[in-house]
């Protein structure tokens, strides 16, 4: 079963539950009997963060586009320093 949304020009949104696929044009309205015609409407866009959408957005165009860089991004913290490991001490160093 699926909702489709339909519009009464005087009782205003109007939502039917059918199988899918078996949606009318229009339905009769269950307040005044008159024609009703279909809305159609994108799917959840509406309820979508801009935040997360665009990230999603640039992540996609990373597939096709990807954007060129020169060098990479400048590190937040410095690698801890190896720190000699006792037993090769006495060993030459490159
Ligand atoms: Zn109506």
């Amino acid at each position: 079963m699926a909702t489709y949304a339909y519009r009464c020009d005087s009782d205003g949104p109007i939502e039917v539950r059918r199988p899918i696929g078996t949606a009318p044009d229009t339905v009769a309205c269950p307040s005044c009997g008159g024609p009703s015609a279909r809305v159609f409407s994108p799917p959840m866009l509406g309820l979508a963060d801009r935040g997360r959408m665009a990230v999603i957005d640039r992540a996609e165009a990373s597939g096709s586009e990807p954007a060129v860089v020169s060098s990479p991004p400048p590190s937040r913290r410095r690698a801890p320093a190896a720190r000699p490991d006792p037993r090769t001490r006495g060993l030459p160093r490159p």
